[in-house]
């Protein structure tokens, strides 16, 4: 009897193996369908300009609606692209369509497009985000790329010397999420990042915390001698922006200015902010 009920909870196991492995090869094929049809979107969030008020990029942020399970996180389908080999397809197909959203607002406003680390690992990245701004007819100096800490441990050398010939061509270059993750200092001794993003985690906890509140004091000033800006990303409440500007941040973006919003609306947003002159986005206000 007992072997049995042994056979039995085993065969059960299995079915459960089964089903989840059954499930995330569904979830699979779902986003291969998504990525060949075109149907993986992309929200903008604007990043605004401490010293003006006014929105000086927008970051592509991409966004899946499951046709039957809803609105899948990135973090969740990125991850899925980059175990099924996905990513490269994808991070083309996403780059072409910020530029091109991009090409419709004021010279002044760049693109930020967040790139895997992965993408960097085939070797034609370079190549390939050069031709899709010819094609598309974007200036290089409009397009920032965001990379994470994460991307460092895997092939170092070979990534600065792509980040190296991109910036080369007129790009900026962000670190994103700085200070979580395989920070390393040393990356500033090998690389001249544009601007540094601090991690939300420093900017949720800036009001409580004496700790973050030092930190991004520290990588503020780190910026300032190494010629970085810096932005602080995930900015919510009036009390955190009060903060992140006593200690210096060039950059802020957070839903206290803006959700990430649709193509058509960042449109309409940057051409009413850069309207007129002296029209600024006010910081203290919230809900732009
Ligand atoms: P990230 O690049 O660090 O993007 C910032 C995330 O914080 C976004 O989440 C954004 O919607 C969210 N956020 C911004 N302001 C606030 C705020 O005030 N409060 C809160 N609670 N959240 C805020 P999202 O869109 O879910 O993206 C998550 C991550 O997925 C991104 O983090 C990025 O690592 C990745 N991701 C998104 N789109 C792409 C893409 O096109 N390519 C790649 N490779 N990764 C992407
Ligand atoms: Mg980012
Ligand atoms: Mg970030
Ligand atoms: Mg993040």
């Amino acid at each position: 009897r007992a072997k049995r009920q042994g056979k039995n909870t085993v065969c059960f196991f299995n079915a459960g193996m089964d089903r989840a492995v059954r499930d995330r090869r569904t979830l699979e094929n779902d986003l291969r369908r998504a990525v060949e049809s075109d149907g993986i979107a992309l929200a903008y969030q604007p990043v605004l300009s401490v010293e003006t008020g006014q929105i000086t990029s927008a970051e592509a942020l991409a966004r899946w609606t499951h046709p039957s399970r809803g609105a899948i996180s990135p973090e969740t389908f990125i991850s899925l692209a980059e175990e099924s080999g996905l990513i490269d397809r994808l991070g083309d197909q996403l780059l072409r369509r910020a530029c091109t959203d991009a090409r419709d607002w004021p010279s002044h406003v760049r693109v930020a497009v967040n790139l895997s680390p992965l993408q960097f690992v085939s070797g034609g990245l370079v190549g390939r985000i050069r031709s899709v701004l010819e094609e598309v007819g974007l200036e290089a100096d409009r397009l920032q790329l965001e990379v994470t800490e994460g991307l460092m441990i895997r092939d170092v050398e070979r990534t600065f010397g792509q980040l190296e010939q991109l910036r080369g061509l007129g790009m900026q270059v962000l670190i994103d999420d700085f200070g979580v993750g395989y920070s390393s200092l040393s990356y500033f001794q090998r690389f001249s990042f544009d601007k540094v993003k601090i991690d939300k985690s420093f900017v949720d906890t800036i009001a409580t915390s004496h700790t973050s509140r030092a930190i991004v004091q520290s990588v503020v000033e780190l910026g300032r001698k190494l010629g970085m800006g810096v932005v602080a990303e995930g900015v919510e409440t009036e009390e955190q922006m009060r903060l992140l500007l006593e200690c210096g941040c060039t950059h802020l973006q957070g839903y206290l200015f803006s959700r990430p919003i649709a193509a058509d609306a960042i449109r309409h947003l940057l051409a009413r902010d850069s309207g007129s002159a002296d029209h600024t986005v006010d910081l203290a206000t919230t809900g732009v």
